[in-house]
């Protein structure tokens, strides 16, 4: 049996979570937390890359992120299937690794299987605490935060990732399949994810997100509904001066 985790990134393709946010999970692995991935497909649709080769790569991006767990489903790369089964699936994993923190996709997103994988999660992290639904033991996350892929959004927060940016550009590196990296040859087909304009803006978008929250690189995310604050003076640092 897998123990359990206090913090779920999920992706609904092996590195999305990472991507979006690597830096974040990196920082809450080193603060003690632990730490979990969870793929909702193999990746078996992407241009480049063997389902087997990206499941390799998902373990050693974890490995550098300092995660404790990493899991897969198989709910179908380039088709996300959103039904009861899949559902039924992801809220089993969701009451055996019983994340109090989840960090999942946006809700619109460039492609379909993000916005697909928002609302399956989002769903499911709430069924998940029903008590008469299911046999398995109830778990409600006690929050659900969407990250950043490719469509920008107005964020709630931003998580100040300084300390951390080298880890993930590591974790980034394990997936030799599907990203750019800086002195290494590549003979694979042209993606937009694998050009290194992709690596360079991944570093933009950080240092962006960092200027506005008042760091060199940040991770901005997205609440569902306004965040409660136990004491607002913990504010009075966060960049808008
Ligand atoms: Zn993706």
């Amino acid at each position: 049996m897998t123990a359990t985790v206090d913090v779920l990134g999920v992706g609904a393709h092996p590195d999305d979570a990472e991507l979006g946010c690597g830096g974040t999970l990196a920082l809450l692995a080193r603060a003690g937390r632990r730490v979990g991935l969870l793929h909702l497909t193999r990746g078996e649709a992407g241009t480049r890359g063997t389902a087997e080769q990206r499941r390799r790569e998902a373990e050693c991006s974890a490995d550098a992120l300092g995660a404790v767990a990493v899991e897969f489903l198989d709910f179908g790369d380039g088709s996300l299937r959103t039904g009861p089964e899949e559902e039924e699936a992801l809220l089993s994993v969701l009451r055996r690794l019983r994340p109090e923190l989840v960090f999942g996709p946006a809700p619109f997103d460039r492609h379909p299987d993000h916005g697909r994988a928002h609302r399956l999660l989002a769903d499911a992290c709430f069924y998940s605490g029903l008590a008469r639904r299911g046999s398995e033991a109830p778990h409600r996350p006690g929050a659900v935060f969407s990250y950043m892929q490719h469509d920008g959004f107005e964020p709630s927060f931003v998580v100040d990732v300084t300390s951390t940016w080298e880890v993930k550009m590591a974790a980034l590196d394990a997936y030799e399949s599907q990203l750019h990296r800086p002195g290494r040859a590549d003979e694979g087909p042209r993606t937009k994810v694998a050009s290194p304009e992709f690596r360079r803006a991944i570093e933009g978008r950080a240092r962006h997100y960092g200027l506005l929250g008042g760091s060199a690189f940040g991770e901005p995310f997205l609440a569902r509904g306004p965040l409660a604050v136990a004491d607002p003076w913990g504010l009075r640092n966060t960049g808008l001066r």
